[in-house]
């Protein structure tokens, strides 16, 4: 087989129709969003077997970004770029600050929503982010050739052991963030989780708080290969303290939460381990910093 006839053939919708309908034509063919998680993992050139790619940046409406009342609505094509400009001031701040860091500068005006959401062996910054709040994805191409999308909650887009649970012939098409305010938001990145997913970690809080009692309490910790640990009974333990906190407060919700994290997966390896707990007795004394400083 020579070079030319190994170069894959690349079709460039340009409306969802098209779209679906090319995806539903061709269902192995490559998805290509930003292309750089592809280019830097995957997909090295020239393929060696011949394949089809579908681009999807030409169909408009992906890239589009709207808001009303109630929620945000990110179409997967838009880029990290586009999203940190556009949604700068409604944005929660752990979840811009988890898409600030999710890969280096350089790739932020061509990475995408959707591309990040959907490497299929790794949970990357935009989940951790997204897996405190209420959202939708919109998924479309499922069973037939109608554009008609479906609407599912964010969580249903995985497997409980991470892996990407959408059919073969769908694509992400948008996502629906509920709006919420927190007063104690945070993102920590714990290592590379691109290069190294099986040392790092990716940890985000989201808190309501007065001065003397925390409202509500979400925490989750993600193991890139593992995927997205949230607990109800840890966030309650946390969610029923007053504050600040003490050390035998946060020495009871630490032990709690590795107890936890021990029954959730056996791939979670020592190091994740110790940098997950670390990172949340971290975060507890940080939300007590906030609250003693006020
Ligand atoms: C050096 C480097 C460091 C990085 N570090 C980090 C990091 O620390 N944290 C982090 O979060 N990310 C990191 N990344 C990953 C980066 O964020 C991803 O490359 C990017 O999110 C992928 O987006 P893309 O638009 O380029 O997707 P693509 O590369 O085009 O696609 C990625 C995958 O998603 C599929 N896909 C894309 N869009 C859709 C869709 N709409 N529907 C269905 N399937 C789709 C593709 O088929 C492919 O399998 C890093 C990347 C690089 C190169």
């Amino acid at each position: 087989m020579t070079a030319e006839s190994r170069q894959p053939a690349v079709f460039e919708p340009t409306t969802m129709g098209e779209l679906v309908e090319l995806r539903h034509r061709m269902p192995k063919a490559t998805i290509w969003a930003g292309g750089t998680g592809l280019m830097s993992r995957y997909y090295p050139y020239p393929y060696p077997v011949s394949r089809e790619i579908i681009h999807l940046k030409y169909v408009a409406d992906l890239s589009r970004i709207s808001r009303t009342e109630r929620y945000l609505e990110i179409g997967a094509m838009a880029t990290f770029e586009h999203v940190l400009k556009t949604g700068r001031h409604i944005l929660p701040p752990v979840l811009a600050r988890a898409i600030a860091t999710a890969g280096p500068p350089i790739i932020s005006s061509q990475a995408t929503m959707g591309g990040n959401l959907c490497i299929p062996d790794l949970r990357l910054n935009l989940a951790s982010g997204l897996s405190l709040f209420s959202v939708l994805v919109e998924l479309r191409g499922g069973r037939s050739q109608s554009i008609q999308g479906r609407w599912i909650p964010f969580n249903k887009l995985y497997q409980k052991e991470g892996g990407l649970q959408i059919k073969e012939t769908e694509i992400l098409t948008r996502i629906r963030i509920s709006f919420d305010e927190g007063d104690f938001q945070f993102f920590q990145h714990i290592g590379f989780p691109y290069r190294y997913p099986n040392d790092s970690v990716l940890f985000a809080v989201f808190a309501r708080h007065g001065d003397s009692s925390v409202s509500d309490y979400r925490v989750s910790i993600t193991i890139p290969r593992v995927g997205i640990f949230r607990d109800r009974d840890v966030e309650s333990a946390v969610s029923n303290c007053s504050l600040p906190l003490t050390a035998s407060e946060i020495r009871l919700a630490s032990g709690q939460l590795r107890e936890s994290l021990q029954n959730y997966s056996d791939r979670i390896t020592p190091i994740q381990y110790a940098r997950s707990v670390r990172a949340f007795e971290r975060s507890l004394s940080l939300l007590n910093t906030k609250v003693l400083g006020r």
